[in-house]
């Protein structure tokens, strides 16, 4: 007989067992240990929401939308040029508006991230 193990009440199922570690028997403890492991793959505490290529997206994205505007192509041809680029767009679509019947949110979106970037160019060329 193993006796260098401890046989007591589990503090998280209540079984009375070997306990591992913690006061926790074998199954719980592994079980413990798996639900750390998947949290520390789930979080990587070193990558901001919106990294440096999501930014070079953003703007990419606003740069198509304000071009589509110069043009004052139509609001269905919008939305076509959209679906087009929308694959290209997925490593950022969760901060982007919904591209379905969301038009004027996502132009808004698109408003906002061109007040907020550096990028001046499309002012040149409007001549404002
Ligand atoms: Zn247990």
């Amino acid at each position: 007989m193993d006796g260098t193990r401890k046989i007591e009440g589990c503090i998280n199922c209540g079984e009375v067992r070997e306990i591992a570690a913690h006061g926790l028997c074998f199954k719980c403890y592994r079980r413990e240990d798996r639900a750390k492991g998947r949290q520390l793959i789930g979080v990587d505490r070193h990558n901001p929401g919106i990294r440096r290529e999501h930014k070079k997206m953003f703007r990419g994205f606003s740069s198509v939308m304000t071009g589509l505007s110069d043009l004052g192509v139509s609001k269905t041809d919008v939305l076509a040029i959209r679906g087009v680029i929308d694959p290209y767009l997925d490593p950022i679509a969760k901060y982007l508006a919904a591209p379905s019947g969301q038009v004027d949110a996502a132009v808004n979106g698109e408003q906002e991230l061109r007040n907020s970037s550096q990028c001046t160019d499309e002012q040149d060329l409007n001549g404002e």
